[in-house]
């Protein structure tokens, strides 16, 4: 295969289906997912995910630049992987999604909307994962990275996003993400139905959403800002020494969810507004007839901030810093 995302954006399947290079064998399972696995027998498995939203480019970039010296054979792989991209007919259209966003629909969600490509290619990822963590053997380090790109400009331009988790985190895990440049983590305190939730509610991964800069059509990136994240998978793939951290990433955790209820949904935020703006305590932050969201903690950081979502879905996080006076304040 000459490359991954020239072959997922052209739709058609490859002539050649599998191969190998001195170091590992390639199979190309389905459109946009692909196994590799050292000739040498190794104790890690990763998922490495990007382009679950079409109009994420920057990562999908970046997943195909460090995969492809693996294709070349000029770069040995340290972990069983599997590389996805994750909806291919969207990132064909560059958008967000075509008629749902599949971020939304893991752990059998999917079968709560019509059947369709995107319920369909939620069961197959879901499916494929399975397979994939199943014959690894019981003591294997089971990670995902899954890329993405936030809608709005952020105070921090890079950060992961953790699904909830009853188990603590593998400190190797935290360490790799503050190499990767990773300036902030938020840890979800409830269950989802994103990807990275997925991997670690059902097969005890450790798993991060990381979130790299704003949307940006192909071509219009500019990776250098991802240089640490870069040189961090080259790290995780190739075993090339991974970069030293050059801050430690802010912990946030989430205080509550803003919803959205009904058409009369009000967002009384600007279009401007950047993930992680601060708001005071009582802030009144959006409103859905007799629903009011206000700032409950002493201050809380706003993350996701999108009043176009439809009705039942989450229009928005509020944070609060770990450390942080998290009790009211006296009025
Ligand atoms: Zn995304």
């Amino acid at each position: 295969m000459q490359d991954f995302l020239q072959q997922t954006l052209s739709g058609e399947a490859p002539r050649k289906r599998s191969g190998e290079t001195a170091h590992l064998r390639w199979q190309w399972l389905y459109h946009g997912i692909l196994l590799m696995e050292p000739t040498v027998q190794v104790k890690q498995a990763l998922v490495l995910s990007a382009g679950i939203h079409g109009n994420e480019t920057a990562p999908v970039e970046i997943l195909n630049q460090v995969i492809n010296p693996l294709l070349r054979g000029e770069k040995p792989l340290q972990q069983r992987m599997l590389v996805i991209l994750g909806n291919p007919s969207a990132l064909r259209t560059g958008k967000r999604y075509v008629r749902y966003d599949i971020n939304r629909l893991f752990g059998g969600r999917w079968q709560q909307i019509d059947d369709g490509d995107e319920a369909r290619r939620v069961l197959r990822l879901e499916q494929t994962l399975e397979t994939f963590w199943q014959v690894g053997e019981c003591d294997e380090t089971r990670w995902h990275l899954d890329m993405h790109t936030a809608i709005r400009g952020s105070y921090h331009p890079r950060f992961g996003v953790m699904p909830h988790n009853e188990r603590p985190w593998p400190s190797e895990f935290l360490d790799w993400l503050a190499a990767a440049g990773l300036e902030a983590l938020v840890f979800h305190r409830s269950p989802g139905g994103t990807f990275t939730h997925f991997s670690c509610e059902h097969f005890g991964a450790a798993s991060c959403t990381l979130e790299l800069g704003k949307a940006l059509p192909f071509g219009a990136n500019d990776l250098t800002q991802f240089s640490a994240t870069q040189q961090a998978l080259a790290a995780l793939l190739y075993g090339d020494a991974l970069p030293p951290a050059t801050s430690t990433p802010r912990h946030y955790r989430v205080a509550q969810q803003i919803t959205r209820l009904s058409e009369h949904f009000q967002l009384h935020m600007s279009p401007e507004t950047l993930n992680f703006t601060a708001f005071p305590q009582g802030t009144l932050l959006a409103e859905d007839g007799e629903t009011r969201y206000y700032v409950q903690q002493a201050r809380e950081y706003v993350l996701f901030p999108n009043p176009n979502v439809a009705a039942g879905l989450r229009a928005g996080l509020m944070l609060i810093e770990e450390g942080e006076q998290t009790q009211a304040l006296p009025i």
